[in-house]
């Protein structure tokens, strides 16, 4: 039987490289659903490619032109973030690729749980945002969550086989960006291409500029929290900027295990859903002789503050996260539209931390409310400096 897969955000860095992964391997996979926010053209030439059952486009206003050009083909069509929410519970669908960016995945990923569909997770911020109440709704309904960020899916790659056996720490590798090396000064001046430059991988921008402040590694230490039930003590970060060892689990015997590749997300993508099984992969392999030095260092955070923020909202718990996802989309959206500095960032982040109010036990509306609320905030802070 082959495996029915809805892939939101097909259009982005992780859906275009899922859609290669599917096209290599049609004897396994087959897909279901595509979804994109505006990106039409790209979501026709996919859906003709893959025939799908059916289409979702979030932007209302593209809805003609993407159900005109899939006319002749029995694809359902369908527009809104209602249609994107409800879309993921179709009978048809085996697992849902989370692959949206940002807050937007948080409402469509609890549907896809809700409706006790396998999810592989791509999409961060919904742990980072609503972690606990993801973790009792997978519990509730009895999904299982595959990571499909490169360190997570290194973590669980490492678990396998483990099963009751207590993990002590685990630590989480950091590219460490484009500016790992620059002064704080070179980065009070560093532009929106100096950031989008990304020395091992190639992504979508947000997530790009979340890994050149290292936000990007601050949301990953909390995603790690709650996908391997860990303790904040029990994670560290590290600096390895060859991107070949992808994270690490040490044990109670003080073994560590590490998971290598070459840096390529269609590894941990197929491992998400093939899992538990491996396939043959024509993949490049990594060759030790050609890396003759794995190096590592400490991450800098008298430069990189969003990683302390990160740990700091961790620890906090309750709506603190969300406010520091919120505050992010929106300065990485102001830098991006070249209306802030790069070091700005985090100041207007810590403000943000500082002034929304704080909610130790939130439910989903509080969530809603602490996201909107902070938005809001940030925002006025930008237009308060313009
Ligand atoms: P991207 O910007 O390339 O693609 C985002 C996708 O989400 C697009 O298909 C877009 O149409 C859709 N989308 C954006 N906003 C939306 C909205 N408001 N409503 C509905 N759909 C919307 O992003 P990406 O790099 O593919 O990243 C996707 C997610 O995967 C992010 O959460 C990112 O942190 C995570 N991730 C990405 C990588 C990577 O290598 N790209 C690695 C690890 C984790
Ligand atoms: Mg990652």
């Amino acid at each position: 039987m082959k495996k029915r897969i809805a892939i939101l955000g097909s259009t982005g860095s992780i859906g275009t490289q899922t859609l290669e992964v599917v096209k290599h391997n049609t004897e396994l996979f087959s897909i279901e659903v595509l979804t994109a926010n505006n990106n039409v053209d790209l979501l026709i030439k996919q859906a003709i490619q893959f025939q799908p059952n059916c289409v979702v486009i979030s932007n209302e206003k593209k809805y003609n032109i993407l159900s005109e050009a899939l006319h002749n083909y029995p694809i359902k069509v369908y527009a809104g973030k209602d249609a994107l929410a409800q879309i993921v519970e179709m009978n048809s669908i085996d697992i849902v690729l989370s692959a949206i960016v940002g807050y937007a995945g948080l409402i469509p990923t609890i549907n896809a749980i809700k409706a006790k569909k396998t999810i592989a997770l791509a999409n961060k911020e919904t742990l980072v945002v609503a972690g606990e109440l993801i973790n009792n709704l997978v519990q509730e309904n009895n999904v299982n969550i595959i990571p499909v960020d490169s360190e997570h899916s290194a973590i669980f790659q490492c678990l396998a086989g483990e099963r009751n056996n207590k993990i002590e720490k685990i630590i989480l590798t950091a590219s460490g960006g484009p500016f790992r090396t620059s002064s704080i000064n070179f980065l009070s001046r560093v532009t929106k291409k100096d950031a989008l430059k990304h020395p091992n991988w190639n992504m979508g921008a947000k997530i790009t500029i979340d890994s050149a402040t290292m936000m990007n590694k601050g949301f990953e230490v909390i995603e790690a929290k709650w996908l391997f039930n860990l303790k904040p003590n029990q994670i560290d970060v590290i600096t390895h900027p060859q991107s070949i060892i992808h994270s690490l689990v040490q044990f109670e015997d003080s073994s560590i295990k590490a998971q290598m590749s070459m840096p390529d997300m269609k590894l941990p993508i197929i491992y998400a859903l093939t899992y538990p099984n491996r396939i043959k992969t024509n993949f490049e392999r990594f060759d030790f002789l050609k890396y003759p030095e794995l190096t590592f260092e400490k991450p800098n955070t008298d430069k990189f503050r969003n990683l302390e923020f990160a740990y700091y909202a961790m620890r906090e718990g309750g709506n603190m996260p969300c406010i520091l996802n919120a505050a992010n989309e929106i300065v990485v959206n102001a830098f991006l539209n070249n209306k802030i500095g790069f070091l700005e960032m985090s100041d207007l982040i810590e403000n943000s931390l500082q002034k929304i109010k704080y909610i130790s036990n939130p439910l989903l509306s509080d969530y809603q409310q602490t996201d909107f609320e902070t938005r809001k905030y940030t925002e006025s802070l930008i237009n308060k400096r313009i």
